[in-house]
């Protein structure tokens, strides 16, 4: 036998091995009691096993905000909440508004012109209303006057029918409607100092 020919048996017992032992190695790390083996990935901790769920991260993050004691993550999150549609997110956080309302109690919330207090009271009503499933969420657009009906309709939350000018000249009215219950919103663009809106129910 010439080295050559030595040479090419050698590769090939090798090459051989590696294609067996490929192929073998899902039943080699079975256990004595022909078990798989335990995987590398460690399971998570009883009542974490949410962890990798975007909803719930989002929903711990705004918690985190809320329980911060710090007034500008408070308003942060306030704002979050008002245009929040996840109910996943929604719930977790009713779940916590107990611990929510108590951590923000006493926080001085600042605010030139308008109290920042106004988002987090928003947050907090709106977070009252899912837990009592008061209704549509459109619902609560008469109580903030933050809500943007262009970006409501950029959410998917609100369809603009209409846009004219209001009496007198100044500013948009919107004639909307909701796309969940179909309430029908009528909505004056207003300004002191920042801009707001005037929603009112409208004939549907
Ligand atoms: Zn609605």
């Amino acid at each position: 036998m010439s080295f050559t020919e030595i040479a090419v048996i050698a590769i090939a017992l090798t090459i051989g091995y590696k294609y067996t032992s490929a192929l073998i190695s899902p039943s080699a790390k079975k256990d004595a009691a022909g078990k798989p083996a335990r995987s590398d990935t460690t399971p998570a901790p009883l009542g974490l096993e949410h962890d990798a769920d975007p909803s719930h991260e989002a929903a711990m993050g705004l918690l985190d905000d809320f329980l911060s004691g710090d007034s500008h993550r408070i308003w942060a999150a306030s704002w979050g909440v008002r245009t929040l549609r996840d109910p996943v997110q929604l719930n977790l956080l009713v779940g916590q508004l107990d611990r929510i309302r108590a951590a923000t109690l006493k926080v001085n919330m600042g605010g030139v012109v308008v109290s920042n207090n106004v988002h987090l009271e928003c947050a907090l009503r709106k977070l009252e209303h899912v837990r009592h499933r008061a209704g549509c969420l459109c619902a609560l657009y008469e109580s903030d006057i933050f809500y943007n009906p262009t970006k409501e309709a950029e959410a998917g939350n609100l369809v603009i029918d209409e846009t004219g000018t209001q009496a007198g000249g100044w500013g948009d009215v919107h004639h909307c409607h909701c796309p969940t219950c179909g309430s029908a919103w009528r909505v004056e663009d207003r300004e002191y100092h920042y801009p707001w809106w005037e929603w009112r129910r409208a004939e549907a």
